[in-house]
């Protein structure tokens, strides 16, 4: 079994109560074939590290600009300025700054460091129904050199693993992991295909499939919508044409999740560049989507994850 094979990681969220059933531990994998226009974890969209530097905790010391080996580090008005192109995501100047403004996002982790750091809350799973979930960035994305031992490993330890994921993966993979899998936490971003590479860069069709042949394979599947506005996912229309969809898929709830924006300030701390602004819908508007989605036959939707 490979337990040595790596993985880059760009967190893991102990305690987390809404990646699936009942306390969990949520692994995010760093790489996205997608690029959501509001991603939550904008950290986790490259395979590779990535330096993230927040400008408004600098105290303008300039240690960092002393040890960087790429010279992409420049003070500026009392402040580094961060010339991301040049960096290499080293993290020689994290420990240097003082003030905590700068982190890499994602280190490689090995199958069994992962999994030690699942089994420690062991007894939180068994006390609360839950388990780990791993998430992203895509976890699907993972090769199966890397996922199935893995998986293997955590159905050893008896801990119940739900994947979160876009979807957006060959089917062979999900197949493979499916043994292993209790649920699969299921993003539909939109059911609409020119919409939805416009707001995540990819074609919809293979995600939708794979929710088919999933549902068809006996998968425990919940949905989850986030909900962008203004982004045209979250009309009436686009509610009666997501129930369309589900209508024939075997799933077993549907969580509707309001955009938040905790994004923003990690995309400046990547350096990017980005016009598009989303505003987190009201109550109102989650409640009248809940009721059109129940209203069209859509069983158990939830607001919130
Ligand atoms: S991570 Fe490395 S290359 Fe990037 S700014 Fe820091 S020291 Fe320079
Ligand atoms: S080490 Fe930290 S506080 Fe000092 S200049 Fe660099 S980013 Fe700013």
């Amino acid at each position: 079994m490979a337990a040595n094979a790596t993985a880059n990681v760009f967190n893991i969220q102990r305690f987390s109560v809404h990646d699936g059933d009942g306390i969990r531990t949520t692994v995010f994998f760093s790489g996205c074939p997608l690029s959501c226009l509001w991603c939550h974890n904008p950290e986790g969209e490259s395979a590779t590290p990535s330096l993230l530097y927040n400008a408004e905790k600098c105290v303008g010391c300039g240690r960092c600009a002393d040890v960087c080996p790429n010279g992409a580090i420049s003070l500026s008005g009392g402040r580094a300025a961060e010339d991301f192109a040049r960096c290499a995501a080293c993290g020689e100047c994290v420990p240097v700054c003082q003030a905590d403004a700068r982190a890499i996002a994602g280190k490689p982790m090995t199958v069994d460091e992962i999994v030690k750091v699942c089994v420690a809350d062991r007894m939180f799973y068994e006390q609360s129904g839950g388990g780990v979930t791993l998430s992203g960035g895509e976890v699907m994305a993972k090769s199966l050199d890397f996922l199935l031992p893995l998986l293997r490993e955590l159905q050893y330890e008896d801990i119940g693993v739900n994947i979160d994921t876009s979807g957006y993966a060959p089917y062979e993979k999900f197949s493979a992991v499916l043994p292993y899998t209790d649920a699969f936490l299921y993003d539909i971003k939109s059911v609409d295909g020119e919409l939805h590479r416009r707001l995540t860069g990819v074609d919809n069709a293979r995600i939708l499939s794979n929710l088919r042949a999933l549902s068809d394979d006996g998968a425990r599947i919940i949905i989850r919508v986030p909900v962008i506005e203004p982004a045209a996912n979250c009309t009436e229309d686009a509610m009666d044409a997501l129930a369309r969809v589900l209508d024939g898929v075997r799933y077993e709830r549907v969580h509707l999740l309001p955009y938040h924006n905790t994004g923003v300030y990690k995309r400046k701390s990547l350096g990017w560049l980005s016009s598009d602004t989303f505003e987190t819908p009201s109550g109102e508007l989650m409640e009248a989507l809940r009721a059109r989605l129940s209203a069209r036959g859509v069983r158990d939707v939830r607001i919130g994850g």
